[in-house]
């Protein structure tokens, strides 16, 4: 079966054809600047040729007709009519507590996916429309929905209660719900496969995703039972620019220094601090690796608070697990950035989480990093959600038409 796997932003979308019989991406491509003007796709054919439109998209239905163009497109398309699309399975942000895995999407779940709108404001709009907007285009095509949050609901409530009244838990859904869950989920199974581990309740992994946003999790037994990320993507590590966890008596503080507004304040947070607003240089690691190796403090510095929160997030969550068996590194840093994956295990030899140099001089290919005969098994798996969408999605449409 072929599938379409659709990832929608406020202001773009992402898609994937993936030829499940084999699991191979047949094209991927992105929509940008949908509402905007000066529009635009590139379509990328899994020979490497390349195709770019320029058209004006004023919505999400726009996008999703000219993918559909692209895709049955003579000159660069994959199919030759929309029907050899078996299913499409659709990336969705925030499930909040009633999503606890992928589902088929109708009328209900559509609901489900409205009514926690409030704790993913941005996002699940845009992916409400690129499901909509899928319908309408292919009607009769099952839809999947594959939420982000999903993985991340075996955690016990100690670990995903934040100490507030509990009225804002029971009236507001006020709780940690964690992110990247997809990702989280499939690096893990890997890292159990990978150490012969599949199925064994006591197997204790800690996964890095260290990208642009990152998390980490505890995983036990193939089951999370903590993460970083909070009841948005804001909280745990530092990120690109995002400030992660920080004392919220900042806001008030900083609020009236500055006469900022609340929304103004959460717009820093989340777009003018982490490792952009530390080094006042960039939010990419590699320009922080330019900016070090040049004597840039401000860049040394921004990495070194990365380093330093991580290091604490793996030994805590051993501590979380009463254990580790096996810490995973994933996404563009952790899959690219050897210095950043070297420093942030130094100094946990104690709990047997070493790495050595020279195996890790690798990019974006499974390795195992930690020294022969290591206790813990120190892996690098590049990460694939869209594959983890794609799997989901053909596991539940068979499952359906039996
Ligand atoms: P992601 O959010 O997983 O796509 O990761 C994107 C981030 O990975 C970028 O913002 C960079 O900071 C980082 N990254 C990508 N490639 C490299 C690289 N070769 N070396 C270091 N960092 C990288």
């Amino acid at each position: 079966m072929k599938i379409l796997v659709i990832n929608a932003g406020s202001s773009s979308l992402k898609y994937q054809v993936f030829d499940m019989d084999h699991e191979t991406v047949l094209c991927k491509g992105g929509c940008e600047r949908i509402g905007i003007p000066d529009s635009f796709m590139t379509h990328k054919h899994a020979d490497g040729r390349k195709k770019e439109y320029k058209q004006d998209m004023k919505d999400h239905g726009d996008a999703i007709r000219l993918v559909f163009q692209a895709l049955t497109d003579p000159e660069i398309g994959v199919v030759k009519h929309m029907d050899e699309i078996g299913a499409v399975g659709h990336r969705v942000l925030h499930g909040g507590e009633k999503f606890t895995a992928s589902t088929i999407v109708n009328e209900a779940v559509k609901e489900g996916i409205r009514e926690v709108i409030p704790l993913g404001p941005l996002h699940n709009p845009a992916n409400l429309k690129g499901i909509e907007a899928c319908e309408q285009a292919m009607p009769g095509v099952p839809q999947v929905a594959v939420f982000d949050t999903a993985f991340h609901q075996t955690m016990p409530r100690r670990a995903y209660m934040y100490a507030l009244p509990y009225e804002y838990y029971t009236k507001y859904m006020v709780r940690r719900y964690g992110f990247h869950g997809s990702s989280h989920r499939y690096v893990s199974a890997e890292a159990a496969r990978l150490c012969g581990r599949e199925g064994d309740p006591e197997f204790k992994v800690v996964t890095c995703h260290l990208g642009n946003g990152s998390s980490f999790a505890a995983v036990k037994g193939g089951k999370c039972v903590d993460t970083s990320m909070g009841i948005t993507p804001l909280e745990g590590i530092p990120m690109g620019t995002r400030s992660g966890s920080i004392d919220p008596a900042i806001l008030e503080y900083v609020m009236d220094k500055t006469g900022m507004d609340i929304h103004e304040m959460t717009n820093v947070l989340n777009k003018k601090s982490g490792m952009l607003g530390l080094s006042g240089v960039s939010s990419d690691f590699r320009d922080l690796e330019k900016g070090m190796e040049e004597g840039d403090d401000r860049c040394a510095m921004a990495r070194g608070v990365f380093v330093y929160q991580g290091r604490k997030l793996i030994a805590s969550y051993a501590a979380a697990m009463g254990g580790v068996d096996c810490v995973v590194f994933t996404a563009g840093v952790g899959e690219n950035d050897g210095d950043v994956r070297q420093r942030m295990v130094e100094g946990l030899e104690f709990m047997g989480i070493s790495i050595d140099p020279e195996r890790n001089n690798v990019r974006g290919k499974v390795a195992e990093l930690s020294p022969e005969g290591a206790r813990v098994k120190v892996l690098m798996i590049p990460t694939n959600e869209e594959l983890v969408i794609a799997r989901d999605t053909l596991a539940l449409v068979t499952a359906s038409q039996k």
